[in-house]
């Protein structure tokens, strides 16, 4: 996986110090070096590789560190911290949003009451496999999951998530003479509400470019539905084009998470983590295939654990 290879060259270069006993400034230097050369040929963007590499520099300060301190492990520390904060969507340690639906990488829908999941993106991203994928994870962990198709734009929208729907045994609802995804999404909603769904996913419409239209079109069916969180669905094989794709969106809904898909795939990755930095919103889960059953939860901080070892 891409955020493997990342983190495994990251891991590399850290353990490079090992071999000696004192870590100097040229130390440092070729170190760091590695570390933002693996950033950038996975293709995070440029300001950002510039912004971690300050941050990280700022705190392991060779001249004014404490005596007895140990440089490699502050180093260590800073580049983890560095990591996380970039996964979670902040981009910078000390940036990352925690108001509204933001949360901290940790975000569960609360069973037996209101959960509202109102999915966005681009068509193609992967939003309608994701929302069953979605479904039959909590369904799996004892939620009742349902399923609202609130994309009139896209032919075949409504059949491919009725199908899906059917194999995963989950409810849905759509309607194939109402063109107003709005109206559509508000029924949908209030009919699972009244059959005490405790989470109400609804699947919205993605075009294939950014247009007012669309986000017109999410800033209504949020209005009618008050999601109580909304997902962006990102494809990890897009470039550093989804940078602006994401601000667009998060600056009209409020994104509370990420879901990163194809990541089974041979992306590089880094366009999209640098995209998720524009959300101010942490990953959530990550799609690691077609199948049903191929989402994963993400956790940024025992990623990155797991990643640097
Ligand atoms: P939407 O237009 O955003 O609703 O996108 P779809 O759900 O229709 O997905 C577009 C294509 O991406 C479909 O062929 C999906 O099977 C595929 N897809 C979605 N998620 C993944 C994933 O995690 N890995 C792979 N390999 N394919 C995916």
């Amino acid at each position: 996986m891409v955020l493997n290879d990342l983190g495994n060259k990251i891991a590399s270069a850290l353990r490079s110090l090992n071999a000696h006993v004192v870590v100097d400034e040229e130390l440092l230097d070729a170190c760091l070096k590695d570390i933002t050369n693996a950033l950038l040929a996975s293709d995070v963007a440029v300001p950002l590789v510039v912004r971690m590499k300050k941050n990280i520099v700022r705190e392991v300060d060779l001249d004014n560190m404490a005596s007895g301190m140990n440089a490699k492990k502050v180093l260590e520390r800073a580049v983890f911290k560095e990591l996380t904060a970039l996964l979670n969507g902040g981009g910078d340690a000390s940036g990352t949003k925690t108001s509204g639906t933001k949360t901290s990488g940790t975000w569960t829908p609360k069973k037996g009451k209101r959960n509202v999941v109102m999915f966005v993106g681009l068509q193609g991203a992967g939003k309608t496999t994701t929302c069953t994928k979605f479904a039959h994870y909590y369904a799996k962990k004892g939620f009742k999951p349902s399923l609202v198709c609130a994309d009139t734009f896209r032919a075949g929208a409504f059949d491919q998530l009725k199908q899906n729907a059917t194999k995963a045994k989950i409810p849905f609802y759509g309607s194939y003479t109402e063109s107003d995804p709005a109206t559509i999404a508000a029924a949908g909603v209030k009919r699972f509400e009244e059959e005490k769904s405790d989470l109400i996913i609804v699947d919205t419409s993605g075009r294939h470019k950014q247009e007012e239209a669309l986000f017109e079109e999410m800033r209504e069916i949020a209005s009618v539905t008050e999601p109580t969180m909304t997902i962006f669905v990102m494809d990890s094989s897009i470039g550093q084009s989804a940078s602006d794709q994401a601000k667009a969106f998060a600056s009209t809904v409020d994104v509370g998470g990420v879901i990163m898909t194809k990541l089974d795939g041979h992306a590089k990755g880094g366009g999209a983590i640098s995209a998720v930095s524009e959300t101010k919103a942490p990953i959530l889960f990550i799609g690691t295939g077609e199948h049903i059953g191929e989402l994963e939860a993400f956790e940024t901080t025992s990623f990155v654990s797991k990643l640097l070892g």
